[in-house]
C-alpha cells in the first residue's frame, strides 16, 4: 500500500468500514421542498470561489501565465491602467479557494495567476517560484533534489503567493505561518513600479503584503526556503479531549515532532469529548528516500465515505472508530514528509450539487482549549450545520504580519462543514459562526480570514485590532483604491 494511500484513509477517516456504513445507514438528509436554494448561475461575466456561493459579476478575466518578470509586470501594469482610469477595481487571485471573494473584484478586473516555474538559489537554501505556482508543482521540482518546503497548507493545490497573501500554515512544526519561510517577493505596486520587498528592503510593504489578501499589489515571484524532505513515522495517541492541548504543546516543546495533527470526534451525542493526537518523528532509517506520492484509488473512495457522515450520526461513530482504531494499524510504517504535504483539495471533493464544503479555522490560545471543547459543544450540535471533520495543528507566534491572527503559539482548529446551498442554511451557519467567534474572541482566541464573510464587522474589528493600521498602510500604496476585492469591501472599505 502506498504511502499517500495509508494517509487518504486517515483523512477521510473511515474508509472502507464507513463506506460500508454509509451504504447500510440511512442519511436523514432534510427534504428541500419550499426551500430557497442558492445554486450559482455560472454565467459569463462572473467569478466564482471553492465555496460556490460568491458568485460576483467581473469586468473582465485574465489569465497569466507569463514569464520571465518584466513580461508579467507589463501584463499588469496595463490592467492597472485601464481599471484606474475606468474607476474599476484590480485583483489577482491563483487558485480561488478561499471562500469570501478574496480574489474577486465586484465589476472589475479579475486575473489569475498559473505558472508553475520553480528554481533553487545557489546552495539549495532556498527556491525562487513564480506567484501562481501551486504547491504540488513546487514539490515535483524540489522532490527530486531531496527536499521540501518549509511550511504551506494541508493540500498542495493552492497558489504560492496566495500562501503568502493568506500567510496561511499547515501542521509542520514548531514553525509559524508561511510568511516566516518567505525571504523575498518581487511585487508590482499599485503605482506600477516593480519593487523587492523583503525584511530588509521595502520592509513595511513586505509586512502589509504578508497576509494582505492582495490588497497592496500584485506579488510576480517570490523567494522560499527549502528544507530537507525526510522519511518519518508516525505515532497515534487516543486522549478525552480536554487533555489535547497539554500533550499536543509537550510533544511539541520536546523538539523531536516534525509534523503534528489533531483530530476530534465529531458525533453530535458524544461531540468533542475524545481526541487523536498524530505526530511524526525521523525514522531512524534515512538511506533511501522514495519520491512524493500521488493520491491512490483509495483516496477516491475514502471521498464517497467521508461524504456517507452527512445527516448519518451511525457513520460519524463509525468513522471515529476507524480513525481511532483500525486507521493507525494501517498507517503505522514510514512516510516521506513530501508525501503528507502533497494530498490535492479533490481528495475531499463533494460532487453533491446541492451541498458545499465550508471551512472555519480558530486559533486558540494552548491554555485556553478547554474552554473552546466547551463553546463548540454548546454552539455546534445544536445548530443545523453538519461538521464533518475537525483537525487540530499548531502554529508558531507571528510578529510580522500587519494582519496577525496568531500574535503567541496557537492551536489552529480547522472545521469542515457540509452546508445545504440553500437560504435557511445559509441563515443558520452565520449565526453559528458568530456565536462561535463571540467564545473565541472571549478566550483571547481569533478567527481565520479567508472563509466565508459571516463575522460582523465589530467582530472583524475585535479579532484584527491593526485592521485600522493595515488601511492606513495600503492607502499610502494605493490612494486610488485600485486593488480591492470582496473582503475589502465587506470589512475593510468603511475604515477608509
Ligand atoms: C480545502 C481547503 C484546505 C485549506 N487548508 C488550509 C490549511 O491547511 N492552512 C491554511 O492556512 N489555509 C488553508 N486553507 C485556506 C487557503 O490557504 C487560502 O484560502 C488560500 O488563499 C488558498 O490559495 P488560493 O491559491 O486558492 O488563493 P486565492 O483564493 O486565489 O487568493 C487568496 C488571496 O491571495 C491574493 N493573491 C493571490 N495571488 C496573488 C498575487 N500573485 N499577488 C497578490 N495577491 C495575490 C488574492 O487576492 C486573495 O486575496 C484551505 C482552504 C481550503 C478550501
Amino acid at each position: 500500500m502506498g504511502e499517500l494511500t495509508r494517509r487518504a484513509i486517515l483523512l477521510a477517516g473511515g474508509g472502507i468500514v464507513g463506506g460500508i456504513a454509509g451504504a447500510k445507514l440511512t442519511s436523514n438528509r432534510p427534504s428541500l421542498a419550499g426551500t430557497t436554494l442558492l445554486q450559482p448561475t455560472g454565467a459569463e461575466g462572473t467569478l466564482n470561489d471553492a465555496s460556490l456561493l460568491s458568485e460576483t459579476k467581473i469586468f473582465r478575466h485574465s489569465i497569466a501565465i507569463e514569464n520571465p518578470t518584466e513580461v508579467l509586470a507589463d501584463k499588469i501594469r496595463a490592467e492597472i491602467t485601464e481599471a484606474r482610469e475606468s474607476g474599476r477595481p484590480f485583483n489577482v487571485g491563483a487558485a480561488r479557494h478561499s471562500m469570501g471573494g478574496h480574489a474577486i473584484p465586484a465589476n472589475g478586473h479579475a486575473m489569475t495567476f498559473d505558472n508553475g516555474f520553480t528554481q533553487m538559489t545557489p546552495g539549495n537554501e532556498t527556491y525562487r517560484v513564480h506567484a501562481g505556482a501551486r504547491w504540488g508543482e513546487v514539490i515535483r521540482a524540489l522532490d527530486p533534489l531531496g527536499l521540501g518546503p518549509k511550511v504551506m497548507q494541508s493540500n498542495n493545490d493552492f497558489g504560492v503567493a496566495a500562501t503568502f497573501c493568506v500567510n496561511a500554515h499547515g501542521w509542520p512544526v514548531p514553525h509559524g505561518p508561511m510568511g516566516a519561510t518567505v525571504r523575498s517577493i518581487f511585487m508590482v505596486r499599485p503605482d506600477g513600479e516593480l519593487v523587492r520587498c523583503s525584511r530588509t528592503e521595502n520592509a513595511p510593504l513586505f509586512f502589509a503584503t504578508m497576509g494582505g489578501y492582495g490588497l497592496t499589489g500584485a506579488i510576480i515571484e517570490l523567494e522560499v526556503e527549502a528544507v530537507p524532505n525526510l522519511n518519518l513515522e508516525p505515532t497515534f495517541r487516543k486522549m478525552p479531549a480536554r487533555d489535547f492541548a497539554q500533550f499536543f504543546i509537550g510533544a511539541i516543546d520536546s523538539g523531536e515532532v516534525n509534523m503534528a495533527y489533531g483530530r476530534l470526534n465529531v458525533d453530535r451525542d458524544t461531540f468533542f469529548e475524545d481526541a487523536m493526537m498524530i505526530t511524526y518523528r525521523a525514522a531512524a532509517d534515512q538511506t533511501e528516500i522514495p519520491p512524493a506520492s500521488g493520491s491512490g484509488t483509495l483516496s477516491q473512495l475514502s471521498r464517497h465515505v467521508f461524504r456517507a457522515q452527512v445527516a448519518n450520526e451511525p457513520a460519524k461513530d463509525l468513522r471515529w472508530w476507524f480513525e481511532t482504531g483500525l486507521g493507525p494499524l494501517i498507517a503505522s510504517g514510514p512516510v516521506t514528509r513530501n508525501s503528507l504535504i502533497n494530498e490535492p483539495v479533490v481528495t475531499l471533493d463533494d460532487n453533491d450539487p446541492t451541498r458545499t464544503d465550508i471551512l472555519h479555522e480558530y486559533f486558540v490560545p494552548p491554555g485556553r482549549f478547554s474552554d473552546f471543547i466547551e463553546a463548540c459543544q454548546e454552539v455546534i450540535p445544536s445548530s443545523y450545520q453538519e461538521l464533518l471533520n475537525i483537525t487540530l495543528r499548531y502554529v508558531g507566534g507571528d510578529a510580522e504580519s500587519v494582519l496577525n491572527y496568531a500574535p503567541a503559539p496557537r492551536i489552529a482548529c480547522v472545521m469542515l462543514f457540509s452546508q445545504e446551498m440553500t437560504q435557511r442554511a445559509e441563515i443558520d451557519h452565520e449565526r453559528m459562526t458568530q456565536a462561535l467567534i463571540d467564545r473565541i474572541l472571549d478566550m483571547g482566541g481569533t478567527y481565520y480570514l479567508p472563509y466565508r464573510p459571516h463575522a460582523t464587522q465589530e467582530q472583524f474589528r475585535r479579532a484584527y485590532p491593526s485592521a485600522e493600521k493595515f488601511v492606513e498602510e495600503k492607502k499610502f500604496y494605493d490612494p486610488d483604491l485600485v486593488f480591492r476585492n470582496g473582503f475589502w469591501d465587506r470589512y475593510l472599505a468603511d475604515m477608509t
